[in-house]
């Protein structure tokens, strides 16, 4: 049987406070980590705390990843009042849906320092901690937007283009220091972010039922699993992989 323990493992989570990285968050605490959510919104964050406090020992950082210093000072205040740092879920993530006439460079900068310039700056913040320890897992929140197109999410696909990318060189990079760097990339999934698409795009739910093969939208729960793999030492022999997690919805012609 493999290794999916995470007991005396400690974790950071961007974005844990609500969807996919509270369902990941959630995984991660099921198989016995600390858990540290970060995000804005502290209503969202209560709500997450009490489920994670159920299950182990958990808390919150009120940050903007989008602030250097507040990424960085999260981590290292992680790492000093839990005595380490194995784990880090660059998952906070946000979009911006215009066509590329449209879009402000100040749009276009939200997205990106959101979604890519927040993961490098906290990988290299968690990078010391987790060469100190013998080793860590970073798990990157990518998107189908890696491998698809779409005309309303240029700095969107560009950032998960990009996080990927990125992630594959932090993997070499860290190989020898027992650093593994993976991204998930998932389907369509039931969140805030995408309750608003539902909205902002017509015909958009009946478009993912029919070109997901599984039938239906994903939900946070279906996080849980390659969390607690890609976190584990399951997965020690993998790394710079980009995972879907999609119902099949990238196989499907
Ligand atoms: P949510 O809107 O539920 O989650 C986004 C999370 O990111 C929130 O917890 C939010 O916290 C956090 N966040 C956003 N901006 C910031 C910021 N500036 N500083 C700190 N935290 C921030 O949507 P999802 O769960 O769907 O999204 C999670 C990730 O999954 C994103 O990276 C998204 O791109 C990706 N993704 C989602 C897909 C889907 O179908 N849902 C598909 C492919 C990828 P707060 O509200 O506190 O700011």
């Amino acid at each position: 049987m493999p290794n999916f323990d995470l007991s005396q493992r400690v974790a950071f989570v961007t974005g844990g406070n609500g969807g996919i990285g509270l369902g990941m968050a959630r995984g991660l605490a099921e198989a016995g980590a600390t858990v540290v959510i970060a995000g804005r919104d502290k209503a969202k964050a209560d709500a997450a705390l009490a489920e994670l406090r159920a299950l182990g020992q958990a808390d919150f950082v009120a940050l903007d990843v989008r602030d250097e210093a507040s990424c960085r000072a999260a981590i290292d205040g992680t790492a000093a009042r839990f005595g380490r740092l194995d784990i880090l879920v660059n998952n906070a993530g946000t979009t911006v849906r215009k066509q590329p006439q449209d879009l402000s460079i100040d749009e276009w900068r939200r997205v990106m320092d959101t979604n890519l310039t927040s993961a490098f700056i906290c990988a290299q913040a968690a990078y010391p901690h987790m060469k100190r320890a013998g080793g860590g897992k970073i798990i990157n929140t990518g998107s189908m937007m890696w491998i698809f197109a779409s005309s309303y999410a240029a700095p969107y696909s560009a950032s998960k283009g990009g996080i990927v990318q990125m992630a594959r060189s932090l993997a070499v990079a860290w190989a020898r220091d027992n650093i593994q760097v993976n991204c998930i990339l998932p389907g369509w999934i039931d969140t805030d972010l995408t309750k608003n698409a539902r909205v902002q795009v017509p015909g958009l739910n009946e478009r993912v039922l029919e070109r997901t093969p599984a039938g239906r939208w994903g939900s946070p729960e279906d996080f849980a699993g390659i969390a607690v793999f890609l976190a584990s030492r399951a997965s020690d022999f993998i790394t710079g992989m980009a995972i879907p997690v999609d119902g099949g919805f990238s196989v499907q012609t």
